[in-house]
């Protein structure tokens, strides 16, 4: 077979919109192990897959089938192409992340741990992934990251041992607070992680919550808060945090409040890490919340906590069947894994296969390699 090599498959595009794509194998473009490439005349209309043994290999490219091309051919109903998943709340320090080679798992963000040794984390990934030092099937995620914890001294999880002092900032008074939001950013940080948890220790006063906040907005990087204990979620989101690490799970939210928590906040899910499979009574709280959450309109990332207790490394089946729990529908799944541009030169390929029943099956989702291109094809 030839670079006549063609597929028409149903593809997620970077807005959300299902649309028939052609996949189709890319000119070769081959990386090896001194850095080396021979591409083609435009970088950007090919995929770059590097190889160590510098044999030769082929990409897989999408491209959006338009106007009148558009339903020349039935897109395969066995199964949907997407870009790669991001995982929005992961802790690295608590996992081995080269485990997560390979995974339908592409992206990830760390929502607590150091910085200096996240930062190293992040360019790792990224060297690897434009030197092309690594063959595409086993490419490590990208890494996004929050930095340490801010928490008041003395708060929240200061006093965890799944926390070495790198991996959490106490800030004492509004001064500090910009200080330490300076800090993170400096360090490369994508946003702003605030511990808000009163049921364990003290939470910051309105005051310095508010100063974080100014001073991340400033710097461009949305707040991220661990909202738990009574009325912590609305009041996070009251003083400027707009994403919370966790559905809530302390208490069941009312239909106005989570209509104003809708209005202003995405949620990471984060709901199998109550019982990781034997559901506790803050997993029902979650889920229940999590429903009405969606149903009013408010977005939800998917997101594991990974390293917080016995999560497994990459795709997690019992958070996405928490999600169905919480009424989301396989599209809506995926939706909140917030798949990247399949038609970027280096994006990675997602196959999402459809069960017996033809509704797709998330959890199977799996890297579209080159060879995969014949089978689809039959
Ligand atoms: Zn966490």
């Amino acid at each position: 077979m030839s670079h006549e090599d063609r597929t028409v498959v149903t593809c997620l595009d970077a807005s959300g919109r299902w649309r028939p794509a052609r996949l189709t194998l890319s000119p070769l473009v081959i990386g090896n192990s001194n850095n080396e490439k021979t591409e083609g005349a435009s970088p950007s209309q090919t995929l770059v897959i590097g190889n160590s043994n510098n044999q030769e290999v082929a990409g897989l490219r999408v491209e959006f089938l338009e106007g009148a091309e558009r339903g020349s051919a039935a897109p395969l109903d066995s199964g949907v192409v997407t870009g790669g998943f991001t995982d929005w709340h992961v802790h690295l320090h608590l996992i081995d992340p080269t485990a997560l080679a390979g995974s339908p798992i592409t992206r990830v963000h760390d929502l607590g741990g150091d910085p200096a040794s996240l930062a190293q984390l992040a360019q790792t990934a990224q060297t690897a992934s434009l030197t092309g030092a690594e063959p595409n099937p086993a490419r490590p995620p990208e890494v996004l990251y929050a930095g340490a914890f801010l928490t008041p001294p003395g708060g929240y999880p200061s006093d965890r041992s799944w926390a070495p002092e790198a991996t959490y900032r106490e800030v004492a008074g509004a001064r500090d607070a910009a200080a330490a939001v300076r800090e993170m950013s400096a360090a490369g940080a994508s946003a702003i992680k605030i511990a808000s948890n009163r049921d364990s220790g003290p939470v910051f006063s309105d005051e310095v919550f508010l100063a974080i906040v100014e001073t991340a907005r400033a710097a461009g990087l949305p707040v991220v808060a661990h909202a738990e204990g009574a009325g912590e979620a609305l009041r996070a989101a009251r003083l400027g945090a707009t994403r919370l690490a966790h559905a809530p799970f302390s208490e069941r939210l009312s239909d106005d409040e989570l209509a104003e928590l809708a209005a202003t906040t995405e949620w990471c899910s984060t709901l199998d890490i109550h019982g990781w499979g034997e559901p506790t009574p803050e997993h029902e709280v979650a889920v229940a919340n999590v429903k009405a959450f969606v149903r009013l309109g408010g977005r939800i990332l998917y997101g594991t906590d990974m390293g917080n207790g016995p999560t497994p490394i990459g795709l997690n089946p019992r958070e996405l069947a928490s999600l169905a729990a919480a009424g989301l529908t396989p599209e809506q799944q995926i939706a909140a894994l917030t798949p990247g541009d399949p038609r970027s030169p280096n994006a990675t390929l997602l196959w999402v296969p459809r069960d017996d029943r033809g509704e797709l099956d998330v959890a199977a989702a799996r890297r579209l390699l080159a060879d995969d291109l014949n089978s689809l094809a039959m």
